[in-house]
Protein backbone atom coordinates (compact mmCIF):
# COMPACT_ATOMS: atom_id res chain seq x y z
CA UNK A 1 0.00 0.00 0.00
CA UNK A 2 0.65 3.62 -0.35
CA UNK A 3 -0.03 6.41 1.78
CA UNK A 4 0.39 10.08 0.64
CA UNK A 5 -0.48 12.79 3.08
CA UNK A 6 -2.94 14.89 1.57
CA UNK A 7 -3.52 17.18 4.49
CA UNK A 8 -2.08 16.81 7.99
CA UNK A 9 -2.80 20.13 9.71
CA UNK A 10 -4.20 19.90 13.23
CA UNK A 11 -7.71 21.38 13.86
CA UNK A 12 -8.03 24.09 11.32
CA UNK A 13 -6.15 24.33 7.94
CA UNK A 14 -2.65 25.88 8.04
CA UNK A 15 -0.97 27.88 5.76
CA UNK A 16 1.26 25.16 4.62
CA UNK A 17 -1.14 22.36 4.69
CA UNK A 18 -4.84 20.97 4.59
CA UNK A 19 -6.45 19.81 7.14
CA UNK A 20 -6.26 16.08 7.76
CA UNK A 21 -7.03 14.39 4.97
CA UNK A 22 -4.24 10.74 3.52
CA UNK A 23 -4.68 8.80 0.39
CA UNK A 24 -4.45 5.17 0.77
CA UNK A 25 -3.26 3.31 -2.80
CA UNK A 26 -3.63 -0.45 -3.16
CA UNK A 27 -2.89 -2.76 -6.72
CA UNK A 28 -6.41 -5.33 -6.44
CA UNK A 29 -7.22 -7.26 -9.70
CA UNK A 30 -5.45 -5.62 -11.88
CA UNK A 31 -6.11 -1.80 -10.55
CA UNK A 32 -5.19 0.30 -8.60
CA UNK A 33 -7.61 1.35 -5.41
CA UNK A 34 -7.72 4.34 -3.49
CA UNK A 35 -9.44 5.13 -0.16
CA UNK A 36 -9.12 8.69 1.17
CA UNK A 37 -9.03 8.76 5.22
CA UNK A 38 -11.15 11.60 6.37
CA UNK A 39 -11.65 15.21 4.11
CA UNK A 40 -10.78 17.87 6.23
CA UNK A 41 -10.83 21.77 5.05
CA UNK A 42 -9.28 22.33 1.72
CA UNK A 43 -8.37 18.70 1.17
CA UNK A 44 -10.68 18.48 -1.67
CA UNK A 45 -8.07 21.01 -3.79
CA UNK A 46 -5.05 19.25 -2.43
CA UNK A 47 -6.00 15.87 -3.20
CA UNK A 48 -6.30 16.93 -7.03
CA UNK A 49 -2.53 17.03 -6.63
CA UNK A 50 -2.20 13.04 -6.38
CA UNK A 51 -5.01 11.80 -8.12
CA UNK A 52 -8.06 12.11 -10.21
CA UNK A 53 -11.07 12.41 -7.95
CA UNK A 54 -12.89 10.41 -9.86
CA UNK A 55 -10.80 7.03 -9.44
CA UNK A 56 -11.41 7.24 -5.68
CA UNK A 57 -13.28 4.71 -4.55
CA UNK A 58 -14.12 5.52 -1.18
CA UNK A 59 -14.05 7.38 2.03
CA UNK A 60 -13.51 6.77 5.78
CA UNK A 61 -14.32 9.77 7.89
CA UNK A 62 -12.96 9.24 11.51
CA UNK A 63 -15.56 12.12 12.80
CA UNK A 64 -17.54 15.01 11.67
CA UNK A 65 -15.51 17.60 12.65
CA UNK A 66 -15.02 20.03 10.38
CA UNK A 67 -11.18 19.45 10.21
CA UNK A 68 -11.77 15.99 9.10
CA UNK A 69 -15.23 16.05 6.95
CA UNK A 70 -16.10 19.41 5.90
CA UNK A 71 -15.15 19.06 1.88
CA UNK A 72 -17.61 15.78 1.77
CA UNK A 73 -20.03 18.92 0.98
CA UNK A 74 -17.75 20.21 -1.87
CA UNK A 75 -17.15 16.29 -3.30
CA UNK A 76 -21.46 16.40 -3.77
CA UNK A 77 -20.54 19.74 -6.05
CA UNK A 78 -17.59 18.15 -7.94
CA UNK A 79 -18.89 14.78 -8.09
CA UNK A 80 -22.74 15.65 -9.48
CA UNK A 81 -21.57 18.55 -12.04
CA UNK A 82 -18.55 17.29 -13.19
CA UNK A 83 -18.67 18.22 -17.21
CA UNK A 84 -17.32 14.69 -17.88
CA UNK A 85 -20.40 13.44 -16.48
CA UNK A 86 -21.22 12.62 -12.18
CA UNK A 87 -19.25 10.06 -10.55
CA UNK A 88 -20.08 6.96 -9.86
CA UNK A 89 -21.32 6.80 -6.18
CA UNK A 90 -18.80 5.87 -3.50
CA UNK A 91 -18.99 4.55 -0.09
CA UNK A 92 -18.49 7.01 2.42
CA UNK A 93 -17.52 4.67 6.36
CA UNK A 94 -18.83 7.27 8.95
CA UNK A 95 -20.14 8.08 12.03
CA UNK A 96 -23.60 8.47 12.37
CA UNK A 97 -24.98 11.88 11.27
CA UNK A 98 -22.71 12.07 8.14
CA UNK A 99 -25.84 12.91 6.16
CA UNK A 100 -27.72 15.53 8.31
CA UNK A 101 -24.56 17.49 8.86
CA UNK A 102 -22.77 17.39 5.54
CA UNK A 103 -26.51 18.10 4.15
CA UNK A 104 -26.37 21.35 6.82
CA UNK A 105 -22.86 22.12 5.31
CA UNK A 106 -24.45 22.13 1.89
CA UNK A 107 -25.94 25.10 2.56
CA UNK A 108 -30.17 26.23 2.32
CA UNK A 109 -31.04 24.78 -1.16
CA UNK A 110 -27.85 23.21 -1.53
CA UNK A 111 -26.90 19.54 -2.15
CA UNK A 112 -28.09 16.80 -0.07
CA UNK A 113 -25.55 15.14 2.20
CA UNK A 114 -25.65 11.83 0.50
CA UNK A 115 -25.10 13.46 -3.46
CA UNK A 116 -22.97 10.98 -5.17
CA UNK A 117 -22.13 8.53 -1.80
CA UNK A 118 -23.47 6.18 0.27
CA UNK A 119 -22.76 6.23 3.85
CA UNK A 120 -21.88 3.30 6.05
CA UNK A 121 -21.94 3.70 9.50
CA UNK A 122 -18.95 2.22 11.49
CA UNK A 123 -20.88 0.23 13.73
CA UNK A 124 -22.89 -1.42 11.13
CA UNK A 125 -20.10 -4.69 10.52
CA UNK A 126 -17.58 -5.36 12.56
CA UNK A 127 -15.45 -4.80 9.42
CA UNK A 128 -15.99 -3.25 6.35
CA UNK A 129 -14.19 -4.39 3.45
CA UNK A 130 -13.40 -2.04 0.14
CA UNK A 131 -10.98 -3.94 -2.78
CA UNK A 132 -8.21 -4.62 -1.50
CA UNK A 133 -8.54 -2.83 2.04
CA UNK A 134 -9.94 -4.36 5.19
CA UNK A 135 -11.51 -1.91 7.71
CA UNK A 136 -11.58 -2.57 11.11
CA UNK A 137 -13.24 0.61 13.56
CA UNK A 138 -13.16 1.50 17.18
CA UNK A 139 -14.90 4.27 18.94
CA UNK A 140 -11.73 6.61 20.33
CA UNK A 141 -11.98 9.10 23.33
CA UNK A 142 -12.60 12.55 21.56
CA UNK A 143 -15.94 15.04 22.71
CA UNK A 144 -18.51 13.76 19.51
CA UNK A 145 -18.49 10.01 18.07
CA UNK A 146 -15.07 9.72 16.80
CA UNK A 147 -13.11 6.58 15.68
CA UNK A 148 -9.35 4.84 15.39
CA UNK A 149 -8.99 2.67 12.54
CA UNK A 150 -6.87 -0.38 11.64
CA UNK A 151 -6.49 -0.79 7.72
CA UNK A 152 -5.20 -3.83 6.38
CA UNK A 153 -4.16 -4.90 2.94
CA UNK A 154 -2.89 -8.70 2.85
CA UNK A 155 -0.08 -8.92 6.16
CA UNK A 156 0.54 -4.90 5.59
CA UNK A 157 -1.26 -2.74 8.36
CA UNK A 158 -2.01 1.26 8.92
CA UNK A 159 -3.48 2.30 11.76
CA UNK A 160 -4.84 5.59 12.39
CA UNK A 161 -5.79 7.18 15.36
CA UNK A 162 -8.40 9.82 14.08
CA UNK A 163 -8.47 12.32 17.12
CA UNK A 164 -8.52 11.22 20.63
CA UNK A 165 -7.14 11.67 24.54
CA UNK A 166 -5.34 8.70 25.64
CA UNK A 167 -7.53 4.64 25.68
CA UNK A 168 -6.18 2.02 25.09
CA UNK A 169 -8.10 1.03 22.21
CA UNK A 170 -4.99 3.19 20.32
CA UNK A 171 -3.05 0.05 21.08
CA UNK A 172 -5.54 -2.49 19.79
CA UNK A 173 -6.03 -0.58 16.95
CA UNK A 174 -2.30 0.03 16.20
CA UNK A 175 -0.98 -3.29 17.25
CA UNK A 176 2.40 -4.18 14.78
CA UNK A 177 1.16 -1.71 12.41
CA UNK A 178 3.34 -0.90 9.77
CA UNK A 179 2.30 2.23 9.80
CA UNK A 180 1.00 4.04 12.60
CA UNK A 181 -0.67 7.69 11.77
CA UNK A 182 -1.07 9.27 15.00
CA UNK A 183 -2.52 12.54 16.38
CA UNK A 184 -0.49 14.81 18.39
CA UNK A 185 -1.65 18.08 18.85
CA UNK A 186 -0.75 18.91 22.43
CA UNK A 187 2.05 19.70 24.14
CA UNK A 188 3.48 18.52 27.38
CA UNK A 189 4.02 21.85 29.19
CA UNK A 190 0.21 23.12 28.42
CA UNK A 191 -2.65 22.80 30.71
CA UNK A 192 -4.68 20.61 27.98
CA UNK A 193 -8.39 19.67 28.64
CA UNK A 194 -8.77 15.79 29.13
CA UNK A 195 -10.61 13.63 26.79
CA UNK A 196 -9.85 15.29 23.44
CA UNK A 197 -6.34 15.30 22.37
CA UNK A 198 -2.62 13.36 22.40
CA UNK A 199 0.59 14.93 23.19
CA UNK A 200 3.54 13.38 21.36
CA UNK A 201 4.65 11.84 24.70
CA UNK A 202 1.37 10.22 24.38
CA UNK A 203 1.65 9.25 21.10
CA UNK A 204 5.45 7.86 21.34
CA UNK A 205 3.63 5.54 24.42
CA UNK A 206 0.89 4.21 22.30
CA UNK A 207 3.48 3.34 19.30
CA UNK A 208 5.69 2.04 22.19
CA UNK A 209 3.00 -0.41 23.23
CA UNK A 210 1.37 -1.19 20.07
CA UNK A 211 4.95 -1.95 18.62
CA UNK A 212 4.48 -0.71 15.57
CA UNK A 213 7.44 -0.32 12.90
CA UNK A 214 6.83 3.39 11.95
CA UNK A 215 5.01 6.20 13.37
CA UNK A 216 3.79 9.08 11.56
CA UNK A 217 2.92 11.62 13.43
CA UNK A 218 0.09 13.98 12.39
CA UNK A 219 -2.32 16.50 13.08
CA UNK A 220 -0.17 18.97 14.92
CA UNK A 221 -1.63 22.57 14.74
CA UNK A 222 -0.23 25.49 13.15
CA UNK A 223 -0.06 26.89 16.25
CA UNK A 224 1.94 24.73 18.20
CA UNK A 225 6.06 24.44 17.76
CA UNK A 226 6.75 21.07 15.80
CA UNK A 227 9.64 21.00 18.09
CA UNK A 228 8.45 20.91 21.04
CA UNK A 229 6.17 17.72 19.92
CA UNK A 230 8.79 16.32 18.75
CA UNK A 231 11.04 16.60 22.07
CA UNK A 232 7.84 15.09 23.76
CA UNK A 233 8.23 12.51 21.68
CA UNK A 234 11.45 11.45 22.34
CA UNK A 235 10.27 10.53 26.14
CA UNK A 236 9.08 8.02 25.65
CA UNK A 237 9.45 6.95 21.67
CA UNK A 238 12.97 5.66 20.35
CA UNK A 239 11.42 3.47 16.80
CA UNK A 240 11.53 5.09 13.49
CA UNK A 241 8.78 7.72 13.13
CA UNK A 242 8.23 11.27 11.01
CA UNK A 243 6.46 14.18 11.52
CA UNK A 244 4.38 14.26 8.49
CA UNK A 245 3.72 17.19 5.91
CA UNK A 246 1.86 17.30 2.90
CA UNK A 247 2.83 15.71 -0.31
CA UNK A 248 4.82 12.85 1.40
CA UNK A 249 4.28 9.54 0.81
CA UNK A 250 5.01 5.98 2.77
CA UNK A 251 4.98 2.96 0.90
CA UNK A 252 5.07 -0.73 2.35
ZN1 LIG B 1 -9.02 17.27 14.22
ZN1 LIG C 1 -11.84 16.41 16.25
Amino acid sequence: MRLTIVGCAGSFPGPDSAASSYLLEAEHEDRTWRLVIDLGNGALGQLQRYCDPRDVDGFALSHLHPDHCIDMASWAVLSKYHPDGAYDEVPVYSPQGALEYLGWAGGPGGERGDTGVRFVEWDSAPVHELGPFRITSSRVDHPVPAYGMRIEVGDTVLAYSGDSGPVDVLVDLARDADLFLCEASFVESADNPPHLHLTGAEAGSIAARAGVRHLLVTHIPAWTDRDEVESDLATTWTGRYDLVGPGQTYEV
